[in-house]
């Protein structure tokens, strides 16, 4: 009997390690690859694209959603809850509203709302590092073809933050994910049975990346990426693709219930006419980031898109030319902007010449600037302004001195007047100059137009 026990044994370990050679690697959860990833802020923000992505469903594609924060701020239309249990609250109803389209892969980055237009602002109370570690692996979890996101930009428009810190992240997301050597502990195997810190995936380079505009400039973004008809009726709703985006967006109801009831007072009819005033039905429109595999820009969003992976790509960075001469420019978020489209191969992107931000009338404006002395002598510069009637300078026009070799950060500060007709709830963009001088002659000039508005985010 013993012999005979010893005789299993030995037969058992010779299986196993026979076993063990064969063993195939572990592949990738099929149940989480994804045809597209969308990206965006807060929960309803899935809005701007749930019509085409409906459509995409139509069609067999799967699609995955990031929320970079809970939208924990704002009002509560619904209950008492706010700030962390509103966040609480709006998870599911973002969930809920993606899960009338049947999209169940959802994931929130754990940002902060930032009720500011500054992205660097959105970006800091995000955890910058943190969150971008997440997206990196959301994609690589997710292996998305094509990336949905907001166009990182600033703009007259709505221009939250928060908005332009989605769709700076996910360009970056885009970027890096495929590099093996970026967050290396997510694409390391674990070499013992449950090691709890090396993560399995793998790199991934998604194939196309997609911008939608949170601002009110359709003649820059017109002809820069494909439309799709929302009118179109789905094949498997049986309703019009922006009414399927619209029944998806009554789910959030703490930051819409007013609206939701009066649409349930509402024939179908009368919904249709008030929906297309607001411009629920206009054509959806995006704006090609960049394709890796080719295609037109105005192309459809999986022209040239075949199921296999392709290899990762490093983007070439074109480094900003060092003038030799004293000179003046835009810094904070326009000076971000400028450096990230270089960064990431998107000089093409639309972006307003000059650039343009929309301000509540009775506020400030700063205007940040970069005063650059790349001589070998210290220089005095001079800052005026060519402002409208009643805009007045609070701070910063006069002289800055720049020692030899340096870049000085100045500020000129402006009082906004009250808006001339109140009954109104905005006026036309303003164009506002600053001009800096040295030695008698003009050593830059920076312009900005500017629109006075009721309400609007703090700058
Ligand atoms: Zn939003």
């Amino acid at each position: 009997m013993k012999s005979q026990l010893a005789c299993v044994l030995v037969l058992a370990a010779a299986v196993r390690s026979g076993a063990q050679e064969a063993q195939p690697l572990p592949l990738a959860d099929a149940r989480y690859k994804a045809d597209i990833l969308l990206v965006v802020a807060h929960p309803d923000d899935e809005g701007a694209a749930t019509a085409y992505l409906a459509r995409a469903i139509d069609e067999g594609k799967h699609v995955a959603v990031v929320y970079g924060t809970r939208g924990s701020s704002g009002g509560n239309e619904v209950g008492a809850e706010q700030a962390s249990a509103l966040g609480a609250i709006r998870e599911i109803e973002a969930r809920r509203a993606l899960g009338t389209l049947g999209i169940t892969n959802v994931w929130f980055l754990g940002g902060k709302d930032t009720a500011s237009q500054d992205v660097l602002q959105s970006l800091a109370n995000w955890e910058y590092g943190a969150a971008l570690e997440q997206l990196v692996r959301l994609v690589r979890l997710t292996r998305p073809d094509v990336m949905l996101t907001f166009l990182p930009g600033t703009f007259i428009g709505e221009d939250h933050g928060d908005h332009q810190a989605s769709g700076v992240l996910a360009t970056e997301a885009f970027d890096l994910a495929g590099d093996p050597t970026v967050f290396p502990s997510q694409v390391a195997a674990p070499l013992r049975r449950l090691e709890p810190y090396l993560e399995g995936l793998r790199p991934w380079q998604p194939k196309k990346i997609y911008y939608f505009p949170d601002a009110e400039r359709d003649d820059i973004f017109h002809g820069k990426g494909p439309e799709y008809s929302v009118k179109e009726i789905s094949k498997s709703s049986k309703k019009a693709y922006w009414r399927a985006s619209l029944d998806s967006f009554r789910l959030h109801e703490t930051q819409a219930k007013s609206f939701v009831d009066q649409l349930n007072k509402m024939d179908d009819a009368a919904i249709e006419k008030m929906m297309a005033a607001d411009g629920w039905t206009d054509v959806q429109r995006f704006v090609l980031g960049k394709s890796l595999v080719g295609g037109s820009a105005t192309g459809p969003v999986f022209e040239n898109i075949s199921g296999d992976a392709i290899p990762f790509r490093r983007g070439a960075f074109l480094a900003a030319p060092a003038g030799t001469e004293l000179s003046v420019e835009l810094a904070g978020p326009w000076n971000f902007y400028a450096e990230f489209r270089r960064a990431h191969g998107l000089e093409h992107l639309p972006h307003p010449e000059p650039p343009e931000i929309a301000l509540q009338a009775g506020g400030s404006l700063v205007i940040p600037l970069w005063v650059r002395n790349p001589t070998s002598a210290n220089r005095t510069v001079t800052l005026s302004t060519e402002l409208p009637d009643r805009w007045v300078v609070s701070s910063g026009a006069g002289k800055v001195t720049v020692a030899a070799k340096q870049t000085a950060a100045a500020r000129i500060e402006i009082n906004l007047p009250a808006l001339a007709d109140t009954a109104k709830n905005k006026e036309d963009a303003r164009e506002i100059t600053v001009r800096a001088e040295s030695d008698g002659g003009v050593v830059g000039v920076v312009k900005l137009r500017v629109e006075l508005r009721k309400r609007a985010l703090p700058e």
